[in-house]
């Protein structure tokens, strides 16, 4: 059986935080039954949808090297086993639980399914007793919270609705419902975080003992308020408390010993876990494996293609109730992208890659593109496994940088 991870995108924010440049909306609560109704039609229909669009599934699906599964049966959804799924936005926790539950209704109704990892997007403030009790009868047994920080000053200039407070009401709740996998995350670079208040987030953290913790490096780029601002030298959104890239590093190598000593186990750039909750709906990312994504915006990739559907919520669902995907991405792999990703995707976990079998599975040689990052101490060479130095992770785009030249 072939495993398959489910992503679902609810693109719904209650308001838009400065740092996002994700593709969300603040809409009315009219609107999420509609989305809900939309996404387990994509669901149910699936396979006729993505043939009308000009996507093969799963004829196409391949494994990682492009090589088709042979189908085991007739049967639609046979050869496919879905066994993780992840709700993400977004803010997927503002929907109705009853819609939550239609949605994993239509995934178990139009796939085999053993659910091992349910994960949801939840943002502090939305968390509610009924609710969470709800959430664990439909079956979701993991949930991701969006943090960023214990700071108060911190959460109120990057926009988020959430306050400290709010995290201490939440996270007994989701215990008490019967949440045994919760992951925390935080963001090194908000406005006005200083090396004490990222060293008090850290301790906050640890002592509420999440199962696994994201920490990301704040973005600067034209796709938030607060990136824009910074780009073109301004001072709105509290851009000037903004620290330095090299505190941004700091604070990042400040989380890597700290979360160490607490006994997490660093296996992806970003991402932290104690032993035996990685993500395991994650990790299919890292590991080009296949995964389905329904709703606006959300990516799919099958082995051998990826695509992506338009990320307009109000066109989406009224294509949808119009028998029709509105797939805007649609891009089969060559060999030399698959190389790319498989290099640029492995590389950031830090397990590394297995030089040999890549060279050996795209028929080249990767000597001359590790050598010079080797010298320069970018990654360290343990028999045919390279890896990302742990002490060069904090800037590890810029050795991507250099890989892909
Ligand atoms: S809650 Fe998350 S997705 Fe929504 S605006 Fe804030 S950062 Fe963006």
């Amino acid at each position: 059986m072939e495993k398959l991870g489910i992503y679902v995108q609810v693109p719904f924010c209650q308001t838009k935080c400065t740092y996002c440049n994700f593709h969300t909306g603040v809409v009315s609560a009219a609107r999420f039954a509609p989305y809900a109704e939309a996404v387990s039609r994509e669901i149910r229909g699936h396979r006729e949808l993505l043939k009308a669009a000009g996507v093969d599934w799963p004829g196409r699906l391949g494994r990682s090297d492009g090589v088709p599964l042979q189908k085991k049966s007739e049967t639609p959804g046979t050869d496919l086993i879905v066994d993780t799924v992840y709700f993400g936005g977004g803010t997927p926790s503002l929907l109705d639980p009853a819609h939550l539950q239609k949605i994993l209704d239509a995934i178990r109704g139009s796939f085999a399914t053993e659910l091992a990892e349910v994960t949801l997007e939840a943002d502090p403030e939305t968390i509610e007793a009924e609710k969470a009790a709800a959430w664990v009868c439909a079956g979701i047994n993991r949930v991701s919270f969006g943090l960023q920080s214990f700071a108060d000053k911190e959460l109120v200039a990057a926009g988020r609705m959430h306050r400290r407070a709010d995290i201490y009401r939440a996270v007994p709740i989701l215990r008490k419902a019967g949440i045994s996998n919760i992951s925390f995350d935080l963001i090194a670079g908000l406005p006005h975080q200083t090396n004490e208040s990222w060293r008090q987030s850290l301790e906050e953290l640890q002592a509420l003992g999440p199962e696994h913790v994201s920490i990301y490096l704040l973005e600067i780029d034209e796709g938030s308020r607060l990136g824009s601002e910074l780009l073109r030298g301004g001072g709105r959104y509290s851009a000037g408390a903004v620290p330095s890239e090299d505190e941004m590093a700091e604070f990042y190598e400040t989380a890597q010993r700290e979360l160490r000593s607490a006994g997490y186990h660093h296996y992806e750039i970003s991402n932290w876990a104690k032993p035996g909750f990685e993500s395991k709906h994650n990790l299919k990312y890292w590991r080009r494996e296949a995964y389905l994504g329904f709703g606006a915006g959300a990516h799919s990739f099958s082995g051998t293609e990826r695509w992506a559907n338009g990320h307009d919520a109000a066109a989406y669902v009224s294509a949808v109730q119009g028998g029709r995907l509105p797939v805007e991405q649609q891009e089969k792999l060559t060999a030399e992208s698959a190389l790319e990703e498989e290099l640029f995707l492995g590389l950031r976990q830090l397990d590394g890659i297995d030089v040999g079998r890549i060279e050996q599975k795209y028929g080249v040689t990767l000597a001359g593109r590790f050598d010079p990052l080797a010298t320069n101490g970018f990654v360290r060479r343990e028999g045919s496994v390279v890896r990302l130095a742990e002490e060069k992770l904090s800037i590890s785009n810029e050795v991507f940088v250099e890989l892909m030249k």
